[in-house]
């Protein structure tokens, strides 16, 4: 195929150019993909879910911390209420009848006071593991948030580098001659289409050319496209 030497090596400027910009976009995908981030982003999902957990089971112990000093309370106005009924009796029928009363509610007293301090230790206990569930969490998010916002700032820079690439590309397409832009798209469907021949390596497949090939190869003229008897790329010599 005949090209002069200035159409062979736009042809291959062209499918650089074509291999650059399938770089970018293979780069901005590997970006949207990265490990790091989903790994980030699963870390943000399971600490929200524990965050909720937590924020119930504090809850929960608040309640019931709430509910036994309602039940302390009630306990501690019967017992003065008694106290005052038994000081106000003249009949000891009556008294023995508070007094064993006030030994019950006595003992209630003492087993409230005893469940408040155990749901006071859980109350800390719980409030301590949210704190932390809390500050765990808004760590991971300012580390997302920062690894989304490089990422971004990394896409930008790529999506503009890819944008020029394109630019080139299309101005460059434009003056292939159509015969050659034919052949570089059919041994593009194949394979790498063109490349450079530097010593005896030809630049699409990397095979070493024998001593006839690169013989044949050389001696054609200039403005005649080689190809690599390997791969079938067009070569370009110089
Ligand atoms: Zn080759």
């Amino acid at each position: 195929m005949k090209a002069t030497q200035n159409q062979q090596q736009d042809l291959l400027h062209l499918h650089t150019l074509a291999t650059e910009i399938e770089r970018t976009r293979l780069a901005i995908t590997a970006i949207a993909n990265s490990a790091e981030l989903e790994a980030k982003r699963s870390e943000q999902l399971l600490l929200a879910n524990e965050l909720i957990t937590n924020h119930n089971a504090l809850e929960a112990v608040e309640l019931e911390l709430k509910r036994a000093n309602e039940d302390l309370y009630l306990v501690e106005q019967r017992i003065s209420r008694n106290t005052e009924r038994l000081n106000a009796t003249a009949s000891p029928k009556d008294a023995q009848a508070i007094q064993s009363e006030l030994g019950s509610l006595a003992k209630r007293q003492s087993e409230l006071e005893d469940i408040t301090l155990i749901v006071i230790d859980q109350q800390e206990q719980a409030a301590k593991a949210l704190a932390d569930v809390t500050a765990r969490k808004a760590k991971t998010d300012e580390e997302l948030a920062s690894l989304e916002n490089s990422g971004q700032k990394e896409v930008m820079k790529l999506q503009s580098a890819g944008s020029l690439l394109m630019q080139e590309f299309n101005a460059l397409k434009a003056h292939i001659v159509p015969e050659h832009l034919d052949r570089y798209t059919k041994l593009l469907s194949r394979g790498v289409p063109i490349g450079r021949l530097v010593g005896r390596d030809c630049g699409a497949c990397h095979m070493s050319l024998g001593a006839s090939a690169y013989e044949a190869i050389i001696s054609l003229p200039a403005e005649e496209f080689a190809a690599c008897p390997d791969c079938s790329a067009l070569l370009v010599r110089g």
